[in-house]
């Protein structure tokens, strides 16, 4: 493709789509005002659990100028993750994040380095600021849903996920931060309206149409809280074992939009789709850390792994 002639904001959405990421918006880097008020009464809360990573950095989480000196724009991408083949259905279930063989993060911050290459090649050194990180994934110091809804990449939904128009919910959020100004997106509108079936379904009331309680969430429970499941939490795990997608699969807007992934990096552990129930009951450490040895889940551990399926095998056998 020439891109000589486009502007600058064509240019770098265009490179991005080129690059393989699914989307790309960008917005203009301002203080995020609502989000600090909100995240502020949230963290009071203890909403987030033992994720105490979450509490730091506050400043530079609701200001970009204060992230990256001199800051000016904020380039978000999407990743569809949506796997094309599901998991057995009597087996433990996986959230189809972590379905891949390979670490997202590593497939996006590789895609992110390239598109940061591209943008430097065409409008020189000074786009990025090289001394500071300039570019996100799932890191605790960025806002990324809220950075691709300002980017025009979507709405967010009352089970707090982006909602990309064409893709859904089941998608990976990266961040690139540029010195430069350009052209900004227009947010999209919430199309949430009056439905509510995620907040419904969420088998631990974890949602109340506008946040999350982390600590009552499954992925929470089952991934990210060092200690055992919750007493209260283990019969409602609803066969979950690495984290949750019930809230996603109930949405009327991925069951519209969701369409599998043509992401080679992203192919799936063949284990994940092939085990059925009484195969994972099983799981040996060694086959937990060659299945999950770049994945994302990996941090969750093999003792966690096994105390999950355990809990779920025997609500299972309860519930005969
Ligand atoms: S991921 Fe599961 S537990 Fe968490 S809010 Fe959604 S439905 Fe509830
Ligand atoms: S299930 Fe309904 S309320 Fe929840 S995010 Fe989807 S559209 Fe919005």
């Amino acid at each position: 493709m020439d891109r000589s002639n486009l502007s600058m904001h064509n240019f770098i959405k265009k490179s991005a789509l080129e690059i393989g990421f699914d989307a790309c918006g960008i917005a203009a880097a301002e203080e995020l005002r609502d989000d600090a008020v909100f995240l502020k009464s949230w963290l009071d809360a203890g909403k987030n659990g033992e994720m105490h990573y979450l509490e730091r950095n506050f400043e530079k989480r609701i200001n970009p100028q204060i992230m990256v000196s001199g800051c000016k724009s904020v380039v978000v991408v999407l990743l569809n993750y949506f796997p094309e083949q599901q998991q057995p259905s009597n087996a433990p279930r996986i959230a189809r994040y972590a379905y891949s063989e390979t670490d997202y993060h590593s497939v996006i911050k590789q895609k992110l380095q390239l598109l940061e290459n591209t943008i430097v090649e065409k409008y020189g050194e000074g786009a990025v600021n090289k001394n500071y990180q300039h570019s996100f994934v799932d890191s605790a110091p960025v806002l990324e849903r809220r950075w691709a809804q300002r980017a025009g990449l979507g709405w967010i939904g009352r089970h707090t996920q982006l909602i990309a128009p064409g893709i859904g919910s089941y998608c990976f959020i990266g961040v690139l931060m540029l010195n430069v100004e350009t052209k900004y997106d227009r947010s999209v509108e919430n199309r949430c309206g009056k439905c509510t079936r995620c907040v419904d379904a969420c088998p631990t009331k974890a949602l109340n149409g506008r946040s999350l309680d982390a600590r009552l969430c499954i992925s929470y429970q089952t991934i990210e809280k060092k200690t055992e499941v919750d007493e209260a939490i283990k019969p409602k795990l609803s066969g979950c074992t690495l984290g949750c997608d019930i809230c996603a699969e109930v949405c009327p807007w991925n069951r519209k939009w969701a369409k599998p992934h043509q992401h080679e990096a992203l192919k799936p552990v063949s284990e994940i789709l092939e085990w059925e129930g009484e195969k994972w009951s099983g799981l040996s450490e060694e086959e937990f850390n060659r299945m999950f040895k770049y994945s994302a889940v990996k941090r969750a551990g093999y003792e966690k792994m096994k105390q999950n399926i355990a809990i779920i095998t025997k609500t299972k056998n309860r519930e005969k």
